[in-house]
């Protein structure tokens, strides 16, 4: 039998599951019911990722010991997992015992294989992304996050990366799909090829990790803790390891791009260094952004996955997430576009062709699926070619381009029912007429449970309703393999029919907003304190969400003049800014190039955030930000003057 091993990336449990999250693990999800639907033998897991300094000082800010914290934040993904129906088979936490152990095995493995050696290591570390910095100078910033590096002096253990950099570039080479899609796999061969340093693998002023083998006053880095779980939940190095044996290597490890180069580069360096086979493919996506920002705690612009739940169920948010957006980039999400995707394609497409066509059947055959007298070529092509295609589609991870195909077939059936009039053939009571209705109702219900079995990995509940009301049972034991046309048996009773889709008005738009707004500041939410590291913006916040006016005074605002601008190279949306504020020039990184070309830009007066803390964007440091409007869905523009104001003023 084949097997196929999938895995989501362990979250990290310093912050509380957001839809981000969600779409990695519904992404996964929906591979691995179409895979258990295709008959394959299929093993999903995800899991928690719950060591290292971040959540020793995230849980010594709450006044929790690291295990409480852990225990409490991995719950709150499991819980939600588990309402959202996510079929993993496991779910590890990386301060289980069977991990520790597992993990401890495989650095022994490694060491023993001549990888591991002892060193110093003196530089900076970004405690934030648990990241060793490549900069010298002491708090120098974080090329990740922006915020300052912390130096530290430690004996560590380190890995020999260097040794393994022609073989990645080998691994990369001979395997094209082992990391997808092309352009992640071109940023990680630049980044191999110009040049792979050792890597510091144990930290030892802290003591939140796995010790190392030993030498416990040394805990591993919580990357190589972290990466292991793939292993260490099939009992890699164990006694009882028959589901690595069986199971490994993974057949897809999706990941978020931010972590491409620790699941690209180390991981598959650990791998090779301990013996094990590697994985067959990474699969990167992009980002969700909120806002035009990418969805995280620390920016504050976090969407929960419970208000879409209680507002338009769970189908809603699995299927607006894998239609909109096209998998692999970037794509934004927005209260309006959920609502109306879920009006347009579910209420009024799939939902409406279901109750349309199951009450035709009721009204005019007395609920039983009428014999048709031919086959409607038009129809039965149509939905031959979805099935051919949603298939290649969705082992491309072309989820959208999959949905968009199977929603034809949808938009044609809707189309054919409207041209051959149903309604109007039952009035005439001839046989042609009595015949061509059984026809059409036949087509009708057999384009519908066509659509509805391939939508059933990405929108199971309401699938699962249609099945059962087409009168065919339990949808869980439909085998994908052998879909095609014709199937659907004459004489078939129809269940009970139900609305599956109701339609959402303007209501609920508001409604999901207003729940966000009490969930980030609702009391009693058991949300991690923020970790104690200098951020590049922290306001504080009163109760009711509003700063004071000493809040406001912090932020100075200065009218700057444009003295040069140019494009930043590889970079479509930034513009390198020198912008005069009267006492200084300061240079300012800007995403405004969609709307201004540079040429425009010289002399003309802006608004500057003078006293941002200065932060890093493709390698140039931006002294500020440039103040503009930013619709929603179209270009900044940038906050003028009607009058002429002096370079230098502040605003307040
Ligand atoms: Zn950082």
């Amino acid at each position: 039998m084949k097997k196929f091993y999938i895995t989501t990336p362990i979250y990290y449990v310093n912050a509380r599951p957001h839809i981000g999250h969600a779409y990695t693990t519904i992404a996964c999800d929906t591979i691995a019911r179409r895979q258990r639907m295709l008959g394959v033998d299929t093993y999903f897991l995800t899991g928690t990722d719950e060591h290292g300094q971040k959540i020793e000082r995230a849980a010594q800010a709450a006044g929790k010991s690291p295990q409480q914290l852990t225990d409490e934040v991995s719950a709150q993904f499991r819980a939600l997992w588990d309402r959202m129906g996510l079929t993993y088979d496991d779910y590890i936490r990386t301060t289980e015992e069977r991990h520790k152990k597992s993990v401890q095995q495989l650095f022994r493995t490694i060491r023993d294989n001549g990888f591991i050696y002892k060193g110093t290591y003196t530089g900076q570390y970004c405690v934030y992304d648990e990241l060793y910095v490549d900069a010298t100078e002491p708090g120098a910033p974080c090329p990740e996050c922006g915020r300052p590096t912390e130096t530290v002096h430690e004996e560590n253990y380190f890995f020999k990366l260097s040794a393994f950099q022609d073989k990645l570039l080998r691994l990369y080479n001979e395997q094209p799909d082992f990391i997808r899609p092309e352009t992640r796999r071109n940023e990680v061969m630049s980044f191999v090829r110009s040049g792979l340093r050792d890597l510091s693998i144990s930290r030892s002023t802290f003591s939140w990790g796995i010790p190392v083998p030993d030498d416990p006053k040394h805990v591993i880095y919580v990357w190589l803790d972290a990466l292991a779980n793939y292993i260490t939940a099939l009992g890699y190095g164990t006694a009882d390891d028959k589901l690595f044996r069986k199971y490994w290597p993974a057949d897809v490890q999706m990941i978020g791009k931010e972590i491409v180069r620790f699941h690209c580069v180390y991981w598959p360096a650990f791998l090779m260094a301990a013996g094990i086979p590697l994985p067959k493919g990474i699969v990167a996506h992009g980002w969700l952004l909120f806002e035009e920002n990418k969805m995280s705690k620390s920016r504050g612009n976090i969407v929960r996955a419970e208000t879409i739940l209680d507002v338009l169920g769970n189908d809603a948010l699995r299927y607006f997430l894998l239609r909109e957006i096209v998998f692999g980039q970037d794509g934004s999400f927005s209260f309006d576009a959920l609502v109306q995707r879920y009006n347009s394609d579910l209420a009024n497409g799939l939902g409406n062709l279901a109750s349309r066509t199951l009450t035709m059947i009721a009204r005019y055959r007395g609920g039983e699926v009428p014999k048709p007298a031919q086959v409607e070529d038009s129809i039965a092509d149509a939905a031959r070619k979805v099935i051919a295609e949603y298939g290649a589609a969705f082992d491309q991870f072309q989820f959208s381009r999959a949905l968009e195909g199977a929603w034809g077939l949808v938009a044609a059936v809707d189309k054919y029912i409207v041209e051959n009039a149903p309604w109007a053939l039952d009035e005439k009571k001839d046989e042609t007429s009595r015949a061509h209705l059984g026809t059409v109702l036949y087509t009708s219900a057999e384009a519908l449970r066509i659509v509805t079995a391939l939508a059933h990995p990405v929108i199971p509940e309401a699938t699962a309703k249609i099945w059962a009301q087409l009168g065919l049972g339990d949808i869980k034991k439909l085998s994908l393999a052998g879909l095609q046309w014709g199937e659907l048996q004459p004489g078939t009773r129809l269940g009970k029919i139900e609305p599956v889709f109701p339609r959402a008005d303007k209501s609920a738009i508001e409604r999901m907003q207003t729940m966000e707004e009490q969930g980030r500041t609702a009391a009693g939410a058991p949300e991690p304190k923020p970790v104690e590291v200098p951020k590049v913006t922290a306001a504080p916040v009163t109760p009711d969400g509003k700063i004071t006016i000493d809040d406001f005074a912090k932020v100075e605002l200065r009218v700057g003049q444009v003295k040069v601008a140019e494009r930043v190279p590889k970079a479509d949306k930034l513009l390198r800014l020198e912008v005069d504020l009267g006492t200084e020039v300061r240079q300012v990184v800007a995403g405004i190039a969609e709307s201004y070309a540079p040429e425009t830009l010289i002399g003309r007066k802006v608004v500057i955030v003078a006293n941002l803390a200065p932060r890093k964007l493709r390698g140039l440091e931006s002294n500020g930000m440039i103040v503009a409007a930013s619709p929603e869905g179209g270009k900044a523009i940038l906050a003028g003057f009607w009058e002429d104001v002096p370079v230098g003023t502040r605003l307040k």
